[in-house]
């Protein structure tokens, strides 16, 4: 399997170069340029396999430059009870008949992003020896909050990685903050950055873009790389669980051999939906997938009306890991909606930077109609269908995932469909307990309170234990002290590494 850029300047890369490079030179994204297909008869043979099993059976498709030895390697390292509170890795958990919650937070982080980025570290390093590659990786973040964290769990003691996360010092929760501040590992930094995410992002984008640093780090045996959503490697491992929760209804006899079914997702960057889109093309049975927005619904309108168009006010929302409005994924689905047409995609590229929007052509968007549908759901409603949906099935979910669920109520109501349906879960309520408590039992209950101690309110409402990954939080040892200013952030990074 060879893959390219969406923009088409750059081609024929094994996977092990487009993991390794994260991003395409041409500023495209990498995409497969051979479609992958699991029949009918080989979904039936994988029914009785478990969720690393039926991974490898995935991802060799796709990373064939990789050894099978390799692969079950990397899939041993992430998919494991370790790592995992769950031995399934990501249960589906019944609301009702025809109704399934796919639960996406039993890593270590307690949110989705673990799914991908507990295998992409030694996905990686092992992609740097297969392409000769001397130099240790590092790593570097900017982080809003949830994938600093999950990056340093999949990093932390991975050999021949180090990773150094940045944060805004006062952009994310009190819970995020000593998440990571706490992280321990032999190769990990995490430094504040004193402003906005914006100052710690542009910080890093300028870290890379410094050649001449660039250069001196090499000297000493160090290439800087990125971990963010657009790799591949985070991509591939996300095709795998929606084959698994089909696998597992079938498995159940929930669902007959070849019945389609339903996915919702709540959507951000457009990198779990576009797992599930790729899920499709293969053959998995999908009828559609539904795109939940929150109140920044760019993709709601774009999926709507072939016009995408990020000149809006950016809203903070309490599903604050949606808050985008650039999805960057998005590029790929335009590729392949194309029919692969390079010059296109690069031309709506070029109006979203210069313009900040772009219109697809006729056709793309009713090609792009017969699968997504989308909706969103605002704050209030947000909170409403938290408390509707643990009053009726006694369940308690984040606010991202009553996102997804508000607006399959929306596409139900709208199109009468009753398809068999799973909602992709995308974080533990613990993760964002504040509003979840807020939800359930009111106002009150959150008055006086920190995050800290909700969590000790939730698991007692809830009945569930406190995950170990956000319990005893305040009293590990902090072990990271690091501040720094933006202008800073290079003379950090060199101090960490030749110290
Ligand atoms: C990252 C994230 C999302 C959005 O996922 P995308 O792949 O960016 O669309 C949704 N929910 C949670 C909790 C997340 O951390």
């Amino acid at each position: 399997m060879l893959y390219e850029s969406t923009r088409g300047n750059y081609r024929g890369v094994t996977s092990a170069e487009a993991i390794k490079l994260g991003i395409a030179p041409d500023g495209g994204l990498f995409v497969p340029c051979d479609r992958v297909t699991i029949d009918g008869q080989k979904l039936q043979d994988m029914i009785k396999l478990d969720y690393r099993e039926r991974a490898f059976l995935i991802l060799k498709e796709f990373l064939d430059d990789y050894s099978e030895g390799e692969i079950r390697d990397c899939l041993k390292l992430a998919y494991n009870t370790e790592n995992f509170a769950s031995p399934v890795i990501a249960p589906a958990h019944r609301l009702r008949d025809g109704l399934y919650i796919l639960e996406l937070w039993h890593g270590p982080t307690c949110a989705f992003k673990d799914m991908a980025l507990q295998i992409l570290p030694h996905l990686l390093t092992r992609a740097a020896s297969k392409t000769g590659e001397k130099s240790a990786i590092v790593i570097l973040v900017a982080t809003s909050g949830d994938t600093g964290k999950a990056a340093l769990e999949g990093f932390k003691n991975v050999p021949g990685a180090r990773i150094i996360v940045f944060y805004p010092e006062q952009g994310v929760s009190e819970i995020q903050k000593l998440q990571m501040l706490t992280q321990e590992g032999n190769n990990v930094a995490v430094v504040a950055v004193r402003g906005n995410f914006d100052d710690a992002q542009s910080g890093v984008k300028n870290i890379f873009a410094d050649e001449a640093f660039n250069l001196e780090l090499q000297k000493a045996n160090y290439r800087l790389s990125s971990a963010n959503s657009i790799n591949w490697g985070r991509l591939a491992p996300q095709i795998v669980y929606y084959f698994s929760a089909y696998l597992d209804l079938a498995a159940q006899n929930v669902i007959a051999p070849g019945e389609k079914i339903n996915f919702v997702v709540p959507t951000g960057n457009f990198g779990n939906i576009l797992a599930a889109y790729y899920a499709r093309e293969m053959g998995l049975p999908v009828h559609r997938l539904i795109c939940a927005a929150n109140t920044n619904n760019v993709l709601t309108d774009f999926i709507r009306t072939g016009v995408y168009n990020r000149s809006r006010r950016f809203v903070k929302t309490i599903s604050p890991s949606m808050d985008i409005l650039i999805s960057s994924n998005l590029e790929r689905l335009l590729y392949h909606l194309t029919g692969r047409d390079h010059s296109r995609v690069a031309r709506w590229m070029a109006d979203l930077h210069r313009a900040g929007s772009y219109q697809v052509d006729e056709h793309s968007r009713n090609k792009m109609r017969q699968i997504l549908w989308s909706d969103y759901a605002d704050d209030k409603e947000t909170l409403e269908t938290i408390r509707s949906v643990h009053q009726r099935y006694g369940y308690i979910m984040d606010t991202h995932t009553a996102v997804g669920m508000k607006v399959y109520e929306k596409y139900t109501g709208a199109t009468g469909d009753g398809t068999k349906t799973i909602v992709a879960s995308t974080a533990s309520p613990f993760k964002f307990n504040e509003s979840v408590v807020k939800a359930i039992l009111g106002d009150q209950a959150v008055a006086d309170k920190d995050e800290l101690e909700l969590l000790h309110v939730l698991s007692e409402t809830s009945g569930l234990d406190i995950p170990a990954g956000l319990k005893d939080l305040d009293r590990k040892p902090v072990l990271h002290k690091t501040i720094t200013d933006r202008d800073s952030m290079a003379g950090v990074v060199k101090d960490t590494l030749l110290g």
